[in-house]
Formats: C-alpha cells, sequence, structure tokens
C-alpha cells in the first residue's frame, strides 16, 4: 500500500439517519425512514479525501462493540489504512441525524469513545512521513492539539477544521496550524469568541457576509493562522493568506442532502493540494466540487465521491 500522505486524526460515529417531511416539534412523533452509515468529522473527511485518491491514515477511537467493529469492517472494504485506538470502556460514537424534505439536517452527537482518543494512541511514525495532518474538534482536544504538534514538528502541513466549535476549545492550539477550514458560522464565532471584531456589539453572519473582501481579509489576518478558508455553503469559499484574498464560487447541483458537506470539501481539498501541487485556490475549487457531488447523494461518507467521478464532474 502507498505510505500515507494524509493523516487524518478526528472521530468516528456511527450515523442512524431518520428522513422525515418536516423536523418534529417537541413532543410530536413522526413516522419516516431510516438508514445507519459511517460517520464522524474526521472519518467523513478521511473518507472523502481517500475516495478523492489521496494516499490516507485514518486515526480514531472507537468502542469494544458492535459498532466499532463495523467501522473497522468498512475502512477494510473501502481500502483506506487505519489506527484504530479501541476503548473498552466506552461505546463507540453515535449520532442522530434527522433530514427534512428541503434537505436540511439536525444532528445530536454522543461522542463517546471519541473523547478518550489518549496522545500516546497517536502514530507517532506515520505522522512524520506524512504531507498532510488533517484534525477537527470532536476528537480529544489534548490529543488532537498533540497531533497537531507532532505534524508540524515533522514538517507536515497542518489544517485544522474547528468544528464543533466546542466550549473548552483553546486558541492556544492555533499556533500549530497552517491552514484553519471554519465555516461560516464557525469564523464568527472564533473572531467573536478571540475578540477580534472591531466593532462594539459581537460579529453576526449576516454582517460578515456583507463585509467587503478587504475587511474579510483584515480580519482572517487577525486570527494568527496562515492560510484561513472559509466555506460558505452554495456560495462557495474564500482564501485569506499573507500575499492574498481570492473568492472560489461552489458548482451548482441539485442539492438532496448537506449533510457532511464541510467534510467533504475539507477531504476533496486535502486531495486537491496533492493533485495540485499546494495550489490552494486550484485544492479549494477541488474541495468544491467533492462536496458539490457529495450533496447530491444521501448519506455523508456513502456519499463521498471517488476521484474518477470528480474527474469526470470538473471535465
Ligand atoms: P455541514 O455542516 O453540512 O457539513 P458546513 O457548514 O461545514 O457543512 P458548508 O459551508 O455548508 O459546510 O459547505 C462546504 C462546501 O460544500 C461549500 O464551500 C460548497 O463548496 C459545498 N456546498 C455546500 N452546499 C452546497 C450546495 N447546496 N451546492 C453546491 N455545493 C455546496
Amino acid at each position: 500500500m502507498t505510505p500515507p500522505q494524509v493523516v487524518v486524526v478526528g472521530s468516528y460515529v456511527i450515523d442512524l439517519c431518520f428522513n422525515c417531511e418536516h423536523f418534529p416539534a417537541p413532543g410530536e412523533t413522526l413516522a419516516g425512514t431510516s438508514r445507519t452509515g459511517p460517520g464522524g468529522k474526521g472519518s467523513n473527511q478521511a473518507v472523502a479525501a481517500g475516495r478523492a485518491g489521496a494516499p490516507t491514515l485514518y486515526v480514531g477511537a472507537i468502542g469494544d462493540d458492535a459498532f466499532g467493529r463495523d467501522a473497522q469492517a468498512f475502512y477494510e472494504r473501502e481500502g483506506i489504512a487505519t489506527h484504530w485506538a479501541v476503548k473498552s470502556t466506552q461505546p463507540t460514537g453515535s449520532a442522530a441525524i434527522l433530514v427534512n424534505a428541503e434537505g436540511q439536517n439536525q444532528i445530536i452527537v454522543a461522542l463517546a469513545a471519541n473523547l478518550k482518543l489518549a496522545k500516546s494512541d497517536l502514530p507517532a511514525i506515520a505522522i512524520d512521513g506524512a504531507r498532510m495532518v488533517i484534525c477537527q474538534l470532536e476528537a480529544n482536544l489534548p490529543a488532537t492539539t498533540h497531533a497537531l504538534k507532532l505534524g508540524r514538528d515533522a514538517g507536515a502541513l497542518t489544517i485544522l477544521n474547528p468544528a464543533p466549535l466546542r466550549p473548552d476549545f483553546k486558541a492556544t492550539m492555533l499556533k500549530h496550524v497552517d491552514i484553519l477550514i471554519p465555516n461560516e458560522t464557525e469564523f464568527v464565532e472564533l473572531i467573536n469568541r478571540l475578540g477580534l471584531h472591531p466593532g462594539k456589539k459581537p460579529l453576526t453572519t449576516t454582517a460578515m457576509l456583507k463585509l467587503p473582501p478587504a475587511k474579510l481579509h483584515a480580519l482572517c489576518g487577525t486570527i494568527g493562522v496562515p492560510v484561513v478558508i472559509v466555506t460558505l455553503g452554495m456560495r462557495g469559499c474564500f482564501i485569506s493568506r499573507a500575499d492574498g484574498y481570492v473568492e472560489v464560487p461552489a458548482f451548482q447541483v441539485k442539492a438532496v442532502d448537506t449533510t457532511g458537506a464541510g467534510d467533504a470539501f475539507v477531504g476533496g481539498f486535502a486531495a486537491g493540494l496533492l493533485e495540485h501541487d499546494g495550489d490552494l485556490a486550484a485544492a479549494a475549487r477541488h474541495g468544491c466540487a467533492v462536496a458539490a457531488l457529495s450533496v447530491t447523494k444521501p448519506g455523508t461518507a456513502p456519499s463521498m465521491p471517488t476521484r474518477a467521478a470528480v474527474q469526470r464532474f470538473l471535465r
């Protein structure tokens, strides 16, 4: 097997997905349809990168239970390398995902074993040989910070998708990050939490979206991470780095389920960085293509496109 160039350290959860006409009101029981599948931001991003053609290693924590064994079997079928930390005291993480007729979602996640991922669980040798280390904020935070530090020390490009922006997130983590990829909500929350908004009132997403590029670029610069890429759903994303600001439009597709679009973008971006020799704008366009294809299908990991599908789409 090709040595992994992308190491994704992060959460695995089993997705318990329910489709319904509308979201239930408190006390309401609705009839719907259901399906289960592998999920978790870390795992989704590893699958997106791996399917899009990047030699990927996924590092995650699961319980010693049926859902954990399903996870291992899934990765064997996918042919993506894994390094599992099996936690006997915790169940495998799980998520209840409701999707309504408009393709919008509501999610509850029980992270369980993911929160027990330890620094000692990290495969330092694999991280040492990687070109990129990708993390999110669903797994144990000290272990996540350590993974970024190991990556940085080894000369890998470190990428953080700060999702979900947990209350215990500490800004010191950012000093190990080369590329930060929040969505618009996480970006605004991060700016407010770090006290970076110059106005008297906290920044809102609506106000952020109205800011001229020069102001957005300046705001990104205050975070202290060399590259900030903010994903904007159907609007695509923008890239802010020391030498400039670039907008990358989304692809027009018919969305049926946008769950995991952000994960598809991050994995697709990583694969795009390898395909396009580190060109950030080309990689972001690649991320948008992977994400666009993923939203045309239901589910999270199962909706991630293959490299061949992405190439056909971009032709
Ligand atoms: P989620 O939380 O659902 O995983 P997110 O909020 O983290 O998503 P978004 O900013 O919504 O991430 O989407 C990530 C990327 O996916 C966007 O930059 C865009 O390229 C693509 N995308 C999202 N929604 C659509 C859509 N309806 N059509 C085409 N592309 C989309």
